[in-house]
């Protein structure tokens, strides 16, 4: 038995691994990779399976990280059935045709720059259609049920604790003489996480494919954030300042509606304009409400005595484009949550150029934020960012509130991993940036005694020998003439200028003009490729 790291190694997105032997394949998440250039196009890479040959996909969870080439999948081929919990199924019907609707805009936006250019015009990743299509393949299953998947196979979705309907699975294989037990974590959540249950306990596993966005970092506790947070809120409000959150559409923002209902509730913070302004967030919002039964047990006994914590009166949520223009333009005072997290795209972008050369405005960063992202450079304290093509001086407060996070931190995660009794469990640590998975390696190391490995995008393990061998699609593609087509560059520029400094004084003024024409579009080309690097 095989498995291959498609994605979601030494880098938190694209999560995706392919589990195969002489009569089955399966896929464990699907997800979409986030942030560089160099990462995103992994997205376009064809890599090596064949979708239709594979059996069947589990998917622990929701975000389109997990989640986010299932519609590519499906119609590149694959038909069988994806199994996943009912809230994942339904989070999954908002967000997948959300995420076409991005790849439409996204690629709509570049093929007119590409149209200028002449360039061959792009095809989205997926369609809204795709998304909605991929829909049809869900099969919804409950926490704690096993199910048989394949002759040799069964397995049974546990509570990852990280986002409504998230999970970690746990995948018996029938080798003849024993099972062996794998275990993918998914994305494991913090205790005391609001709404939502804790984790469950894993008691044991041969095979542990361990997350580690978070595994060399600890979060602050929730009393010490929730002060952070009140104070961050109350200095900016009283400045007429408006506070700025950019949220996952899904648990994030519940979580700070949740918060904000809290601190108004003991009159911890005056009464103040809160703004939900996604459309995503707002469905999002529904589904919680719907899902009930997942809640842990302060949240149900709240909505049991009639307090939803999901409304309060000063809470207004905007659907229309002009609800939100409005609130760029004329919101003062008010605290704003938008999608998404990482301001990769969104209604967020808009609320950013608005309000990031305001001194009296804060924002604040409540969830993780990719390499590559415009959250990540405000994070790592940028002077100035590019927001719908103007440069936006920052001049407003950024703040990183990591105990809202929706992941375990390095303690967290280990004491996770120590539930589970085999001293000979073999562990591949994923989902992290390199330097936090490797840090993470080296704690369960001396901790657990363990000896974890770090695989590589493209890497298939055998499972029984532990030899690897690594794809030729992760190969990285050399650009050889890039260099020459360069140095050709600079000659034509070279040459451009000695003709015109022959011709200028034999030319009439309407070919000069024809020339200062030809050569300011010919500026305006070089600037837009430059913007695009
Ligand atoms: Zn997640
Ligand atoms: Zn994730």
């Amino acid at each position: 038995m095989k498995i291959e790291f498609l994605g979601g190694v030494k880098t938190v997105t694209g999560s995706c691994f392919l589990v195969h032997d002489a009569d089955f394949t399966i896929m464990v998440d699907c997800g979409m990779f986030q942030g560089t250039n160099d990462i995103r196009e992994r997205n376009y890479i064809q890599q090596n399976f064949i979708p239709k040959k594979i059996d069947a996909l589990l998917l622990t969870h929701a975000h389109i990280d997990h989640s986010g080439l299932i519609p590519k999948l499906i119609k590149n081929g694959f038909y069988g059935n994806i199994y996943a919990t009912k809230a994942t199924v339904d989070l999954c019907s908002i967000m997948l045709p959300d995420s076409g609707h991005i790849q439409e805009m996204d690629v709509k936006y570049a093929n007119k720059k590409n149209l200028k250019l002449g360039r061959v015009p792009l095809e989205p990743l997926y369609t809204i259609d795709d998304a909605t299509e991929s829909l049809k393949n869900f099969v919804p299953v409950s926490y704690d049920e096993i199910i048989q998947i394949n002759p040799r196979v069964e397995v049974r979705f546990r509570d990852a604790g990280h986002i409504l309907g998230s999970s970690f699975i746990e995948m018996w294989v029938d080798e003849g003489d024993h099972k062996t037990k794998i275990v993918f974590s998914g994305d494991i959540g913090p205790k005391d996480q609001a709404i939502i249950c804790d984790p469950d306990v894993i008691e044991d596993a041969d095979i542990l494919l361990m997350e580690s966005t978070y595994g060399d970092r600890l979060h602050k506790s929730k009393e010490e954030t929730y002060n952070e947070f009140r104070d961050i809120i109350l200095d900016s409000h009283n400045k007429k300042g408006n506070i700025i959150i950019p949220a996952f559409a899904i648990e994030r923002t519940q979580e700070i509606i949740y918060t904000l209902a809290k601190l108004f509730r003991d009159g911890r913070i005056p009464d103040m304009p809160v703004y939900i302004d996604s459309p995503l967030a707002i469905s999002a919002t529904e589904i919680f409400k719907k899902n009930k039964d997942l809640f842990d047990e302060e949240m149900r006994k709240e909505f049991f005595y009639g307090n939803s914590l999901l409304e309060f009166p000063n809470l207004h949520y905007t659907r229309s484009t002009e609800e939100s223009k409005w609130l760029n333009t004329d919101a003062r005072g008010a605290i704003i949550i938008s999608a998404n997290g990482m301001c990769t795209a969104g209604r967020i972008k808009h609320h950013l150029k608005y309000n990031l050369y305001r001194p009296e405005s804060s924002i604040i960063f409540v969830g993780y934020q990719a390499e590559g992202t415009l959250g990540r450079r405000l994070v790592d304290g940028a002077q100035q960012v590019r927001v719908y093509g103007a440069d936006v001086s920052v001049k407003a407060k950024i703040y990183t509130l990591g105990g809202f996070s929706a992941h375990a931190d390095r303690n967290g995660l280990l004491a996770w991993v120590k539930n589970i009794k085999n001293p000979k469990l073999k562990v591949f640590v994923i989902h992290g940036e390199e330097k936090s998975s490797e840090s993470f390696a080296e704690t369960l190391k001396a901790e657990c005694g363990f000896s974890p490995y770090v695989p590589q995008w493209g890497e298939t393990v055998d499972l029984t020998t532990m030899e690897s061998a690594v794809a030729s699609y992760a190969a990285v593609e050399a650009y050889s003439t890039l260099e020459s087509d360069i140095e050709l560059l600079s000659q034509s520029v070279k040459a451009l200028i000695d003709k015109y400094n022959t011709v200028k004084n034999s030319t009439t003024a309407g070919d000069i003009r024809k020339i200062h024409e030809d050569i300011h579009d010919l500026r305006e080309t070089m600037k837009m490729i430059i913007d695009e690097m």
